[in-house]
């Protein structure tokens, strides 16, 4: 079912495990997330950046998609369909398009602008039964254009945003997006901790999901995370087990060509990234 993320991550926080958000780019990424959360019984959610949206050639498309699936491939457990890094303008055309779940990225506006315009959304998702994602410090590296410089969250921001009554906060904390560079300094664990005894039992998100040592996603999680974004793994599995099929020209034997043959190791390799993800979060039985 497409359902708000509110529920899958109140739990999650309670039960102290993360619920993932697994970024989608076209039918074979979202069905493999979609098949794997149902194997292994957990609660997923499904990222699109402004940028995938337009690639996949609007949110109605995509809306339109993530349902025939869920209805065609039997998947009982709850999906949330989420926009990721989401502008003002963007966020309402989700709502619009039939999103359950939405992020607005105010984190490079000043605080005052932040707030203003977290509780315009809050106001018209907690109407619509929808969920909200807000950002306090931008999260590092670049995702679809927008770059983050890693700041380390301000707590008493964190909650002054918190109390406007999103459904989650994302927090930068030493976080990046994309592959962390060899001199990273990792995870700012005090600020993280400060944070979450500020903010009570509200859901944080961790941006950056990918190349986080597993000891650091454990530790973030025992500190109040409750859901991890995935993105560049699933992008950097892909295009390796494609890039082996091809290299090992199995595209030129038979009908090696057929897209269907030729996307298919892509489409495990994000299967099994999925897996792995899911049972470090801890969310697998989880539905
Ligand atoms: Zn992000």
């Amino acid at each position: 079912m497409l359902v708000s993320a509110k529920e899958m991550l109140t739990k999650a926080k309670a039960g102290k495990y993360a619920v993932g958000q697994f970024n989608i780019n076209n039918l074979e990424w979202t069905k493999a997330i979609l098949l794997t959360a149902q194997e292994l019984n957990s609660p997923v959610i499904l990222g699109v950046s402004e940028g995938a949206g337009k690639y996949m050639c609007g949110y109605s498309t995509i809306v339109g998609m993530v349902k025939g699936m869920i209805e065609n491939l039997g998947i009982t457990v709850p999906v949330a369909l989420h926009l990721d890094h989401g502008s003002y303008e963007g966020a309402l055309a989700c709502i619009k398009a039939g999103f359950s779940s939405v992020m607005f990225d105010g984190s490079h506006y000043p605080i005052e602008e932040n707030i203003a315009k977290t509780k315009e959304l809050v106001a018209l998702t907690n109407q619509l039964g929808l969920s909200l994602e807000a950002e306090v410090g931008a999260i590092g590296g670049e995702e679809d254009g927008v770059i983050g410089g890693g700041e380390v969250a301000d707590p008493n921001e964190c909650k002054m945003i918190a109390d406007l009554g999103v459904t989650m906060l994302a927090a930068g904390i030493g976080n990046i997006h994309g592959k962390y560079p060899a001199n990273w300094t990792g995870l700012s664990f005090d600020t993280l901790a400060e944070i979450g005894e500020k903010t009570g039992t509200m859901p944080l998100v961790l941006h950056g999901g990918t190349g986080i040592p597993e000891d650091m996603i454990r530790k973030a999680i025992s500190l109040g995370v409750s859901k991890i974004n995935v993105n560049t793994e699933c992008q950097l599995a892909f295009a390796a087990a494609t890039r082996t099929y091809i290299e090992a020209g199995k595209d030129l034997e038979g009908k090696g060509f057929d897209p269907r043959k030729l996307l298919a190791p892509g489409f495990d390799a994000i299967r099994a990234t999925v897996k792995e993800k899911m049972e470090l979060f801890g969310s697998v039985g989880k539905a």
